[in-house]
């Protein structure tokens, strides 16, 4: 009885196995004949390579860019989408070559905050964290994003894949070696090189040489060196100088992580760190930096004393005077203290009726916290933007507390090229476009240009802007008008389509 009832579930189940096969193909016959095509008319063209805007008639097809012509040339066939763009933009998708999204992708494909803001590009896994094996990670995404993805391979994540616990050490040659070979395999998976996270746990007791060594085994594979620095505060100058000895030693091109000058003890000192940068690249090194557009960093609250001496209270009071005070320090997450999340160290520390330096010592002992610390200066934030060898990269992600992760690209456009006048939209979109894509070696993104991958974002550029805060760092921004990805549209203006065209994009 059992058998027989198997077999007719079996029979059944082949039929209908067999009429879902002959439909599907009927149907995608169908849609290849009668692919429509999407038309922007009378569109301001910003292509991406800094060059002048101009205005014209855009079609996409198929996932790519397929005519450029003159306004008012464009024949659109029965079926197709024609899009009005006069008075808006259409500028190649942002690519954020510094995003956390690794986890947040494995649960919210659509990343909505992420497209929101234009990127159609994003690269995890800096700061020297990353998924254990990318081409796993990688492959895990596939058909499951609408943006595309690529991924660098984590300094700190070797070091915690070979070390396990025992990271406060330099490692030894043959842990240097197990880590080279893990580095191998994640280079010939498409990571786009090795990233490391200094001030970081995992990384801080890295010595340069170690870090030679396993830029040595990236820069064999064509990839980059991509880093969050030793120091971002009063050793700014320094880590500067070891990123560009282990670019020199290792014969690597050189990526520095969101630039900063992160406390006021260094405030007005990006003039020199962009003339120690212009010397390295004047003598032939491929050093490039990017920068978020906030004057508040977030991170770890451990960050706060670089001599990690965190029990001492000279040395905790030292770090929170050179950000400029408890009240420069807003905690964002606290699992031991959930109280404390959304006051500033100032804050909490009158609710204990205790010291911010006792407050300080008693969350590190118990879990640490997370924090924004208003510690730079709007200055070097404007010097940084209006030198050409620094990109925009958000360093948000999926769900992150810091507005960063929302608002980056729209903030750019709006506050520093329309309100502040810093820099002009052409060289900003290149900032966002083309300089990562060339940074990276993505040779059909970045531009609009015939036959580019379809990754689009139509904005109005009067209007354009972030709206995340440091209390609402959720909050979409406005002006954006419609987003594509791979020629389909993930973004209509006010909310995401649900659509997952996102592809996986590797070192070539
Ligand atoms: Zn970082």
């Amino acid at each position: 009885m059992i058998r027989v009832k198997t077999t007719m579930k079996c029979a059944l189940f082949l039929k209908r196995l067999v009429y879902s096969f002959l439909i599907l193909s009927l149907l995608s016959v169908a849609a290849f004949a009668r692919q429509s095509a999407t038309h922007f008319r009378d569109v301001t063209v910003v292509d991406g390579t800094g060059s002048p805007r101009y205005v014209a008639d855009v079609t996409i097809l198929g996932g790519r860019i397929v005519r450029i012509g003159k306004p008012g040339t464009m024949k659109p066939r029965q079926g197709d989408r024609v899009i009005e763009g006069s008075g808006l933009v259409l500028a190649p998708g942002f690519i954020d070559i510094h995003n956390h999204s690794e986890s947040g992708l494995l649960r919210e494909g659509t990343a909505a905050n992420q497209v929101s803001q234009g990127i159609t590009t994003l690269i995890v896994g800096p700061d020297g964290g990353s998924p254990d094996v990318i081409g796993d990670y990688l492959n895990g995404l596939q058909g499951k994003v609408a943006v595309n993805v690529g991924a660098f391979i984590g300094h700190g994540t070797l070091r915690t894949l070979v070390m396990k616990e025992d990271l406060r050490r330099p490692a030894t040659a043959e842990e240097i070696a197990q880590m080279s070979v893990l580095l191998e395999k994640a280079m010939k998976d498409g990571a786009f090189g090795l990233s490391s996270g200094l001030e970081y746990d995992a990384g801080f007791s890295a010595t340069t040489e170690e870090l030679i060594q396993l830029a040595r085994v990236a820069a064999k594979h064509g990839g980059i060196y991509m880093t969050h620095m030793r120091d971002e505060e009063e050793g700014v100058l320094d880590a500067i100088r070891e990123a560009i000895r282990i670019g020199r030693e290792a014969k690597i091109a050189v990526q520095v992580s969101h630039i900063k000058m992160g406390n006021k003890s260094v405030w007005g000192k990006s003039a020199e760190a962009i003339a120690l940068i212009n010397e390295a690249r004047e003598s032939g090194l491929d050093i490039t930096a990017d920068a978020y557009p906030y004057i508040a960093w977030a991170s770890t609250i451990t960050v706060l004393v670089p001599s990690r001496r965190h029990e001492d209270p000279a040395e905790v009071q030292k770090g929170i005077d050179a950000l400029g005070g408890a009240d420069k320090v807003l905690i964002t997450s606290c699992r031991a203290f959930p109280v404390y999340e959304g006051k500033t160290l100032e804050q909490a520390a009158a609710l204990e009726k205790k010291t911010p330096v006792d407050t300080y010592i008693e969350i590190v002992k118990n879990g640490g916290a997370g924090v924004v610390g208003f510690g730079m200066n709007e200055s070097d934030v404007r010097a940084f933007y209006q030198t050409p060898w620094v990109m925009v990269s958000s360093d948000g992600g999926i769900g992150g507390r810091h507005p960063r992760g929302t608002g980056t690209f729209p903030r750019v456009l709006g506050l520093f090229v329309r309100e502040n006048e810093w820099l002009g939209l052409e060289e900003a979109i290149r900032k966002m476009s083309m300089f990562p894509a060339q940074r990276l070696g993505l040779r059909d993104r970045g531009r609009i240009k015939k036959g580019m991958r379809a990754d689009l974002v139509l904005f109005d550029p009067e209007t354009v802007v972030d709206r995340a805060t440091f209390t609402e760092p959720q909050l979409f921004a406005e002006g954006i008008k419609g987003i594509f990805v791979n020629g389909v549209e993930v973004w209509d203006g006010t909310k995401i389509t649900g659509q997952l065209p996102g592809e996986i994009v590797k070192r070539r």
